[in-house]
């Protein structure tokens, strides 16, 4: 991918200057401000132009309606080169099985098109496990194991890929009603990494009585790296199935999931998923280019130097502070949320006497701009921006300091 560059520093701004008052206003900026400025200019040509969608700058997270993350560098060109070469794909899933499996200590692992496909794949193993028969026959799972247990605390939408294997979700919130609700129709026990602080039983203690009565246990932690090392920790801490998004944190394909755990339930599946044409997770497909595009990107997300990267999300989330807390009424602070997304994000609040503007038309009025400017959602009722800076391109900070800015600045009640 190449960004579009004007020759002078002038030309770029005159350029810039027709996106938005935004990007105008960083004439005599640094050179990181006009990276972040090139880019949008460089956005005039791109794809979504040409089809009548504007781009945005991700001031989000690794929302999946905002199309995630953004494939650093390397990704793209292993997935550039994938593109151009035919492999089998039940030998580029072993290898890169393997691969995987060595970078993160599991004993093996599947890429999949996504965490709510590895949830369905996962489900189908612990239903129909290797056998053809039984693969054949999902959803309809007469007679075969039908029940997952899952605390409800943890009942998330994301189970409905679950649920789509024919299984019935049993729900419970004791520990004494966990243990009695394991039966011989008991498939699987279904954990949500981010619901640990609300759940009653926690995860150790989840993975002692699975382990106890022999059940498979399955994780979902799709949103939860960073920090790096929970792609080992829930392996080790024992759970058979761990789940993880490829396109949120890791930075991989958008349609990209990683499965993690014993080798015979991810065989299994793998068994339950593309290419076997006759199995429930068909549709889930990955092809070469996410094949290849996730290892990648798990070994990318290995190597690098995660507390540069942290250092530099505070720095960016300084700068945007700094350019809105002279404002008359306004206040900023800094919070990282506890699983999921646990990365230093900013919370600009104001008081509406001072600036009479809701956090949903704060919201809004970012959006219609240009470049178009999304936040963290919020519940809307506070007036606040949450701006998550992780997923910023280079520069872009300066871009969104600027609009935010301005829209308070303009939004201030005068006098
Ligand atoms: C995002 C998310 C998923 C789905 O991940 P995809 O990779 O988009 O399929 C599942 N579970 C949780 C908790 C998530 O945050």
């Amino acid at each position: 991918m190449k960004w579009v560059w004007t020759s002078s520093r002038r030309g770029l701004l005159r350029q810039a200057g027709m996106l938005s008052a935004a990007v105008s206003g960083l004439a005599g900026a640094s050179s990181s401000a006009l990276a972040g400025a090139a880019r949008w200019v460089g956005s005039q040509k791109s794809v979504y132009r040409e089809l009548g969608v504007r781009p945005l700058i991700n001031a989000a997270g690794t929302y999946t309606a905002l199309s995630a993350s953004l494939l650093p560098p390397p990704v793209v060109r292993a997935m550039e080169e994938a593109a151009r070469f035919h492999a089998p794909i039940p030998e580029l899933q072993a290898a890169v099985g393997k691969r995987i499996a060595a970078l993160t200590g599991a004993e093996y692992a599947l890429v999949t098109s996504g965490a709510a496909a590895a949830l369905l794949q996962a489900t189908a193993a612990c239903v129909a496990g290797k056998d053809p028969e039984k693969i054949r026959r999902i959803p309809d799972i007469t007679g075969l194991k039908s029940e997952v247990i899952v605390q409800k605390a943890h009942r998330v939408a994301y189970e409905h890929a679950i649920r789509n294997v024919g299984v019935r979700m049993v729900e419970v919130e004791t520990r004494a009603q966990l243990e009695q609700a394991i039966s011989e129709r008991t498939a699987m026990m279904f954990f949500l990494n981010f619901a640990d602080p609300k759940g009653q039983v926690k995860r150790r203690e989840f993975v002692e009585i699975a382990r106890r009565a022999g059940i498979p246990t399955l994780l979902d932690a799709a949103a939860d790296v960073p920090p790096q090392g929970r792609l080992q920790e829930y392996v080790r801490m024992g759970f058979d199935l761990v789940v993880f998004s490829g396109g949120k944190g890791l930075r991989g394909p958008q349609c990209s999931g990683l499965l993690l755990g014993r080798r015979e339930l991810v065989e299994a599946a793998y068994l339950n998923g593309s290419p076997h044409a006759d199995s429930v997770g068909r549709g889930c497909k990955v092809g070469k280019e996410e094949i290849v595009g996730l290892w990648k990107a798990v070994e990318y997300y290995m190597q690098k130097d995660h507390r540069a990267e942290w250092r530099e999300w505070e720095s960016r989330i300084a700068y945007i502070a700094a350019q809105v807390a002279s404002i008359p009424g306004v206040k900023t602070e800094t919070f990282v949320p506890e699983i999921a997304n646990e990365v230093p994000h900013l919370r600009i609040s104001w008081t509406e006497d001072r600036i009479p503007m809701k956090n949903a038309q704060a919201a809004d009025l970012l959006r219609k701009g240009e470049p178009r400017i999304e936040v963290r959602p919020s519940d809307g009722k506070l007036p606040n921006l949450e701006i998550g800076v992780w997923m910023l391109a280079p520069g872009e900070h300066k871009l969104v300091a600027a609009a935010v800015r301005q829209l308070l600045l303009q939004q201030s009640r005068k006098g």
